[in-house]
């Protein structure tokens, strides 16, 4: 075996985990933290896996729940994040919670003494040296300016955001279709379309004054000080724009030009939300143009007021925030390895996941692939079915990338959810068939045993029945 190390820059979540799962399939790992050499606008320690604000890892329910089973299969795959966690958890009803500070510790010590972890409390100031054949660049929303920019010269400088501008996307089967239609504008096809690639939302004169008053009046969330106002244009949040006057959005995302109610052909829409399909699967649709500054609660609130979206479940919400992250799908392969560089992986919120949960995931398999390569194996995938297999897919590759909204990136950081997995038939009960929210369940119930079975496979466990016997 190849003896030279595994790299690790940044020692947050995703860096941590990727140096345990490294270590502990037997490959040394020299793990670089630049803190508290020099420090970031949110971190406040020098501990490795600082949570830098909430300290919830959210829901523990890996039945119902796409981050709860995502907690599960990391358990599966021996995660550090999660055995510290689970051992400094503070009570928070049905969520993981936990004192950041004795976790924080916790993650430390782990990896200050596992015998194959070298720490090296340093900033790596640019894009590795080449004789560090195997690297992770685990460097979070926050990544220091020196090395931002080698992977923006290394990338293409397009590659690199330091703003999302996240526009809210809907699970598919929550969209009324007995209100909204398919169709692309001017039922124009382009390339790879059928010009029936858009959900329209057909809205009337005084629906529409009334959505520009509720956003006007909703509640926003106010940027950091160190964060800047990041608006330029081609990406104003909504609610910007109807600052502007009240007839804006009617001449933007929202113009109802070219579009013909399919449900009512004679009658002309005032204005139209669209959504676009936002994963190869067909299961999520984000909201054209819809970036937003509103609270949570809010988009909620005011975004079921669009007709045929009374019912929306929102698989993410709109926002715009601070945040370093490469386009992942058109730079990284499958095993998460730059393609013009191999042997360099990214890992983390940089990959554009988003969480500390879902960047603990992503920095667990890159120290996993990594480690597999060094040991002269090809990385073995997790399958799509998995949490794991779906948010790896969403980094790289199951996001359709869109080029018809020039100046924007159709690619934004995304949470783990429902969506991302492959559909499942929803279970009968006693012959009959679900609906509402039994439905709802017994399919999440589905997806996540499957996912956890798969789950086992991948990672070589007996299954749940082996293990009992
Ligand atoms: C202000 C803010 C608040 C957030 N709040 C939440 C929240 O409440 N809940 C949630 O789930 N997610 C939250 N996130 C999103 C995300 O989950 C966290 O940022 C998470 O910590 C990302 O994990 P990571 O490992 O990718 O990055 P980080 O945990 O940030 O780790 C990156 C590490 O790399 C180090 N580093 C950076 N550059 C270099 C360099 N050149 N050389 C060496 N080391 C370097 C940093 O010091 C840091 O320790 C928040 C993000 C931000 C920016």
């Amino acid at each position: 075996m190849n003896k030279n190390p595994i790299h690790v820059i940044g020692g947050g979540l995703a860096g941590s985990e990727a140096a345990w799962q490294a270590a502990e399939a037997g490959v040394p790992v020299v793990l670089h933290e630049m803190r508290p050499v020099r420090g970031t606008d949110a971190h406040k320690t020098d501990g490795l896996a600082e949570l830098v604000c909430s300290n919830s890892f959210r829901s523990d329910d890996a039945q119902t729940n796409a981050v709860g089973l995502l907690h599960a299969e990391m358990r599966l795959a021996g995660s550090l994040i999660m055995s510290a966690g689970d051992a400094h958890q503070v009570p928070a009803g049905g969520a993981l919670a936990v004192d950041r500070d004795g976790f924080s510790e916790a993650v430390t010590n782990k990896l200050e003494a596992h015998p194959l972890i070298t720490i090296q409390r340093e900033e790596v100031p640019g894009l590795p040296p080449a004789d560090w054949d195997q690297a992770i660049i685990a460097t979070g929303p926050l990544t220091a300016p020196g090395l931002a920019q080698s992977i923006a010269e290394v990338t293409g400088a397009d590659a690199l955001a330091f703003f999302d501008a996240i526009a809210p996307i809907v699970h598919f089967d929550t969209i009324d279709m007995d209100i909204c239609w398919f169709q692309s504008r001017y039922d124009k096809v382009g390339p790879g379309g059928t010009g029936k690639d858009y959900i329209n939302c057909p809205m009337d004169k005084e629906q529409y004054l009334a959505f520009v008053g509720a956003l006007l009046e909703g509640q926003k969330t106010e940027f950091k000080q160190w964060e800047g106002t990041p608006y330029f244009d081609g990406c104003l949040p909504i609610e910007i724009m109807a600052e502007r006057g009240v007839e804006t959005l009617r001449h933007g995302p929202m113009k109802p030009m070219g579009l013909t109610n399919a449900h009512n052909p004679s009658v002309k829409a005032y204005a139209v939300v669209q959504l676009r399909q936002d994963n190869a699967l067909g299961t999520l649709y984000n909201m054209v143009g819809f970036q937003t500054k509103l609270k949570h609660a809010e988009q909620v609130r005011v975004f079921r007021t669009i007709p045929g979206l009374e019912d929306a479940e929102f698989a993410r919400l709109g926002g715009l925030h601070r945040n370093t992250y490469i386009n992942s799908p058109t730079l990284l392969d499958h095993s998460l390895q730059l393609k013009s560089r191999p042997g360099l992986r990214f890992a983390g919120q940089i990959t554009g996941c988003e969480g500390y949960v879902e960047s603990a995931a992503i920095g667990l398999l890159a120290g996993r692939f990594a480690a597999a390569e060094r040991l002269g194996h090809a990385p073995a995938l997790p399958p799509i079915t998995t949490a794991f297999g779906a948010l790896l897919n969403h980094i790289t590759g199951g996001h359709i990338v869109s080029d018809d909204e020039p100046g924007k990136r159709s690619f934004q950081p995304m949470n783990v959810n429902f969506g991302l997995f492959p559909p499942v038939e929803a279970p009968k009960s006693e012959g009959k068939r679900l609906r509402g929210k039994d439905k709802t369940v017994a399919k999440r119930r589905a997806v996540t045993s499957r996912a956890l079975a798969d789950c086992r496979e991948w990672l070589g466990l007996p299954s749940r029945a082996e293990a009992a016997e």
